[in-house]
């Protein structure tokens, strides 16, 4: 894995604990030689991560659209920041660098962005492992609620473990490059469309 997309929130959030994970995982992701994909932001969860993988000598590649520059205050310090269209354009450029996608603690737009390359997994739009980084429970009751979507058979048994889910950033570290490719490129079959 050379390079990993994270989502994280806009936000720092109420519980310090979100904000020492990002500086975890951002010293881990320096220290492995695995780059930092990004919004480009340097608020909130998305700057801490920034900020520690460059105090550590990572790469960080930032995309942020032209909207949000002022907005989401965007670093000034990146190694490279990708200056783009939309917010389509955002995902796909953060979608196409990475090798591999983790969610930290965020908001609205953090789950938006995870699910959608979920869902891109699961129709063979890319093989890249989906994570999540449940920091001090946050993700507990999202994690609950996909359960409970596999049981009520609403999310196929195969689509749903596409997601890992660790507390700690270093075992889902290792677990995200044991497992990449996560599985087979799986378009849809005609009995399912
Ligand atoms: P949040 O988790 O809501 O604090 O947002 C985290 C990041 O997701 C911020 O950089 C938002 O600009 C970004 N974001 C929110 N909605 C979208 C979207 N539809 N597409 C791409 N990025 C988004």
């Amino acid at each position: 894995m050379k390079q990993i997309c994270i989502y994280c929130g806009s936000q720092p959030g109420r519980l310090p604990d979100y904000r020492k994970a990002a500086r975890e995982l951002g010293r881990l992701l320096a220290r492995r030689g695995i780059g930092l994909v990004y919004g480009g932001a340097s608020i909130g969860i998305m700057g801490t991560i920034a900020d520690e993988v460059l105090a550590h000598g990572g790469r960080v590649t930032g995309v942020i659209p032209q909207v949000l520059i002022e907005k989401e205050v965007a670093h000034p310090g990146l190694s490279e920041l990708r200056v783009v269209k939309s917010m389509h354009d955002r995902k796909a450029t953060m979608a196409e660098l990475a090798d591999g996608f983790i969610a930290l603690p965020g908001g609205l737009g953090t789950l938006e962005e995870l699910f959608e390359m979920l869902t891109w997994a699961v129709l063979g739009i890319h093989r890249k492992p989906c994570a999540l980084l449940n920091t001090a429970g946050y993700y507990d009751l999202l994690i609950a609620f996909l359960q409970h979507a596999r049981d009520e058979q609403l999310v196929k048994p195969s689509h749903h473990q596409l997601l890992l889910f660790d507390q700690d950033p270093h075992r889902l570290l290792a677990r995200m490059i044991d497992q990449a490719p996560v599985a087979e490129p799986r378009l849809l079959t005609p009995d399912e469309s």
